[in-house]
């Protein structure tokens, strides 16, 4: 070994990192694949696999309460991985940490809970033209049930928040302010310290969306300030139906139960139920066991290569695949924020984004087309549905040139 290799343990090697995941190692129309579609979910290391597997093949026994030997290995490994989660993430307590069905589920249940409870007649939810439908319908179905009113910031013609407007947006009666830290559309990574201080200062309550962020670059909830934060573990490699609410203390204290049923009660009798304490008040009856032991495991994958090492890397492929995909004569890039994430929705002039998608497919390049689930942010940007591709830490330079010769050959076709 030499000396610069023992000094840089953790070199980032995309070849041993693509080693990992099975799934890339596969053709499709003949052709190997180039997997794009990270924004929607990424592919699943050997490590979250086998460790799912274990649980089923050789663990598998309820959590919590169990005095069996299995019972116990598995709250072990599902507690195991509540600390690992908050580890990551640089929560205070693993209590603040609430296992859920993804980000959707998690910012459904800060609407339903403290968003019920504090969220009354002429008050204000502020969120952003930018965000996902998961960010957007639960509040307003929260505002109309209360009679409160849904504003909407402004993003300007690159993506981004219009930071002035959305300060100016953020009044008395604002309770809570919900953002995207990365936006899945536009790629845009929103200044979320700043806009999380913003809404302090007035004493909203701030939720914050990350289910693009949290695989792509360090996130630590106690420098953002934030009270809470919305996740899924499937877009970190982890499994589907896994996620987590980060949530201050003090507020998941004060907040009533999502759902009702076992595990989120201390006692029970048919006069009078009280509830368990943090987490298992917002945990109710047997949860996704694998799935969280599963993120655990995604949590120390990501852990052994480095978040900051994935972000350096990822940023590098970025700005190869922006200087590719700009020299593609007819192609516009949808959100053009000086800060960015490797997400790049385009269209092409004269074809539409699922013809496009579809002649991509047969190359072997997978790539998503339509509304992103972000259907107000587009029709702003006068397009009704885009392509996307968004990069993740197993790609590769050689795989961004088949994208762009797919896109060269789809324009052949339809032009
Ligand atoms: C994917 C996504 C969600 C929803 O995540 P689920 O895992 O589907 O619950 C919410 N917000 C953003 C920005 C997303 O990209």
């Amino acid at each position: 070994m030499t000396n610069a290799q023992t000094t840089t343990a953790k070199t980032f090697d995309v070849e041993k990192i693509r080693r990992d995941f099975p799934s890339l190692n596969q053709s499709v129309y003949g052709k190997p694949l180039v997997y794009l579609d990270n924004a929607a979910t990424a592919q699943k290391p050997n490590a979250v696999i086998d460790v799912t597997e274990h649980y089923y093949r050789v663990v598998n026994a309820n959590i919590h309460r169990g005095v069996h030997r299995l019972s116990q290995l598995a709250t072990d490994a599902y507690e195991g991985a509540r600390e690992k989660i908050r580890n990551f993430i640089n929560a205070e307590k693993a209590s603040e940490i609430i296992y859920t069905r993804g980000c959707t589920e998690a910012i459904n249940l800060v609407a339903a809970t403290y968003g019920r409870q504090n969220v009354g007649a002429g008050d204000e939810v502020l969120i952003t033209e930018m965000e996902h439908h998961s960010n957007i319908v639960p509040w307003q179905a929260l505002c109309e049930e209360k009679g409160a009113t849904l504003r909407v910031a402004p993003v300007n013609e690159r993506g981004e928040v219009e930071l002035e407007a959305f300060e100016r947006m953020i009044g008395e009666r604002t309770k809570i302010v919900a953002f995207a830290h990365q936006s899945n559309s536009l790629g845009t990574i929103n200044p979320a310290k700043e806009m999380t201080r913003m809404a302090r200062e007035k004493g909203a309550a701030t939720l914050i969306d990350g289910a693009q962020s949290i695989p792509h670059f360090r996130v630590d909830v106690r420098d953002l300030g934030c009270d809470f934060y919305a996740f899924s573990a499937h877009k970190m490699y982890g499994p589907t139906g896994s996620g987590a609410l980060y949530g201050r203390e003090e507020l998941l204290e004060s907040m009533p139960p999502y759902q009702l049923g076992g595990d989120m009660i201390s006692a029970v009798s048919f006069e009078k139920t009280t509830y368990n304490k943090l987490p298992y008040k917002f945990e109710a009856g047997t949860p996704n066991i694998a799935g969280g032991i599963g993120f655990g495991a995604a949590v120390d994958y990501v852990e052994s290569i480095g978040i900051d090492e994935i972000e350096r890397y990822e940023r590098e492929l970025s700005d190869y695949a922006w200087e590719k995909l700009r020299a593609i004569e007819g192609l516009r890039i949808i959100g053009t924020a000086e800060d960015r994430g490797a997400v790049f929705s385009f269209v092409v002039e004269g074809a539409h984004a699922h013809d496009l998608a579809t002649i991509l497919d047969v190359e072997g390049v997978a790539v998503r087309a339509g509304h992103l689930c972000t259907q107000p942010i587009l029709k702003k940007f006068g397009v009704p549905a885009v392509a996307r591709a968004a990069v993740s830490l197993y790609n590769t330079r050689e795989e961004i040139d088949r994208l762009v010769e797919a896109i060269e050959k789809a324009k052949r076709m339809l032009g």
